[in-house]
């Protein structure tokens, strides 16, 4: 990586606003403002200079969001292609792929899902028994993967599949960038219990991957496929975007309406973090009693303390550092507090927390955060492999005992049929 000398925060708040007044257009398609963005390092300051950032600490990248938002500039799509394909390939991609997916990411032309979790493996996830087999220079893809988030928006997949079966289980797993739009890949949507179906079932039947599109080596995806995790427990990744203060114009209403489509999928992310931005109000709403505001009190205190942490987690991933056990701490600590903020909720609301729809409570929403909390407890990770992950490598406790680990992995026993 190419070393930069610091600039100070107030050359950068200077530097940023001069770039903008010359470059900002209202009338720009997004994709090409968002180009430009890139080009100029102003998108992601945090990555690396040879690939659209400046190397900045997170402090000035920090700076240099202020003064976009300042500004009224739309910056970066959110999403899984930003916030997991992007610093998967930054860390594993070749040179090839990076330079093949970054920018797009970056100007949000293609979006991104995640084919990990597999209807017998989720927290076992190097159990997987999705198959890649080599076909000339590609691979040949067949399997079935479930609960995908954006599936069926998705240009590109980041698939995990078993290319060695005699390996042990986390070392015959390869991770490919898998394109979505082919025949051989089927998504169908899953509805869930708040209604929404922002997840999907994905069945590949000889899909194919393109040469080129292993990321890391072949047979060593699990340690990429930690890398993708690790971001995904830390950063609170998938948040909605704040349509509010862009200047008007092209540029803003592209974004609007990339939000407004983002939006059907995530609509219930923050009822799935318990809302506790809310309870204050309903305490007063609701004229809540001593032991309502100590519930509440609780909550909002644990939820300052949590949102730390992330920045914490934040600094430590664009300094360059890979994210660790902080990650798991901030997830284990966000579905804790989601719970509480549940449970505060309901006191509050009483018997009106039950009744879902536009005429109850605040339109459904305590209702819905009710029954879409418990999500928070497994995505990514349930909280009990989140123990175990915080137990191992940052209290150094002895390992989870593995009856599987060291075997060939045709020779571990599953209810799965033949291999
Ligand atoms: C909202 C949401 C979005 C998701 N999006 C995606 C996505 O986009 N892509 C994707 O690939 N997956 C996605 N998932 C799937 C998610 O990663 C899995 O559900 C999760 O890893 C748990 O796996 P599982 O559902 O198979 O549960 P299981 O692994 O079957 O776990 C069942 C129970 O056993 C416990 N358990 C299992 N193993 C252990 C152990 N070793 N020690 C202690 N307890 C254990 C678990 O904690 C859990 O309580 C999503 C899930 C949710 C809820």
């Amino acid at each position: 990586m190419q070393v930069v000398s610091e600039p100070t925060t107030e050359e950068v708040r200077a530097e940023v606003r001069g770039w903008l007044e010359a470059h900002w257009d209202d009338d720009r398609p997004l994709v090409q403002w968002r180009s430009l963005l890139a080009d100029s390092g102003w998108a992601v300051p945090q990555w690396p200079v040879e690939w659209f950032g400046k190397g900045y600490t997170a402090v000035l990248a920090q700076v240099v969001a202020e003064e976009l938002r300042a500004f009224g500039a739309v910056g970066t799509p959110v999403g899984a292609a930003m916030s997991l394909a992007a610093p998967t390939l930054l860390a594993h991609g070749s040179a090839e792929l990076k330079q093949r997916f970054l920018r797009r990411i970056l100007t949000g032309e293609d979006r991104w899902c995640q084919l990990f979790s597999e209807p017998t493996n989720g927290s076992d996830l190097a159990g997987l028994m999705t198959r890649a087999e080599r076909d000339g220079d590609e691979w040949v893809v067949s399997g079935q993967k479930v609960w995908t988030t954006g599936a069926r928006s998705a240009d590109f997949a980041m698939l995990l599949a078993r290319t060695d079966w005699d390996a042990p289980k986390h070392r015959g797993i390869t991770y490919f960038v898998l394109p979505m739009h082919q025949p051989g890949v089927e998504v169908r949507p899953l509805r869930q219990m708040n209604g929404h179906a922002s997840f999907n079932e994905v069945f590949l039947t000889e899909a194919r991957v393109p040469p080129g599109h292993v990321v890391g080596a072949v047979n060593a995806g699990w340690g990429v496929a930690l890398t993708t995790l690790a971001h995904e427990r830390g950063l609170g990744a998938l948040r909605l975007v704040s349509v509010e203060g862009w200047r008007e114009g092209r540029t803003a209403r592209e974004a609007r309406a990339e939000a407004e489509e983002h939006a059907r999928t995530y609509a219930w992310y923050p009822q799935r973090a318990g809302r506790p931005d809310l309870l204050a109000e309903r305490s007063r709403e609701a004229g809540a009693t001593a032991p309502q505001r100590q519930l509440v009190a609780d909550v909002v205190a644990r939820n300052r303390v949590a949102a730390w942490n992330v920045e914490r987690s934040r600094a430590a991933t664009s300094r360059g550092r890979q994210p660790g056990p902080e990650g798991s701490l901030a997830k284990l600590a966000g579905s804790d507090i989601a719970r509480r903020s549940a449970r505060a909720h309901g006191s509050l609301a009483g018997a009106h927390a039950l009744l879902a729809g536009p005429d109850s409570l605040l339109g459904g929403v305590i209702s819905e955060i009710l029954v879409s909390v418990p999500a928070g407890s497994i995505a990514g990770g349930t909280d009990e492999i989140q123990h175990n992950i915080v137990g191992e490598r940052a209290l150094g406790l002895p390992k989870e005992p593995s009856v599987d680990a060291d075997l060939p992995f045709r020779q571990v026993r599953t209810n799965a049929p033949s291999r």
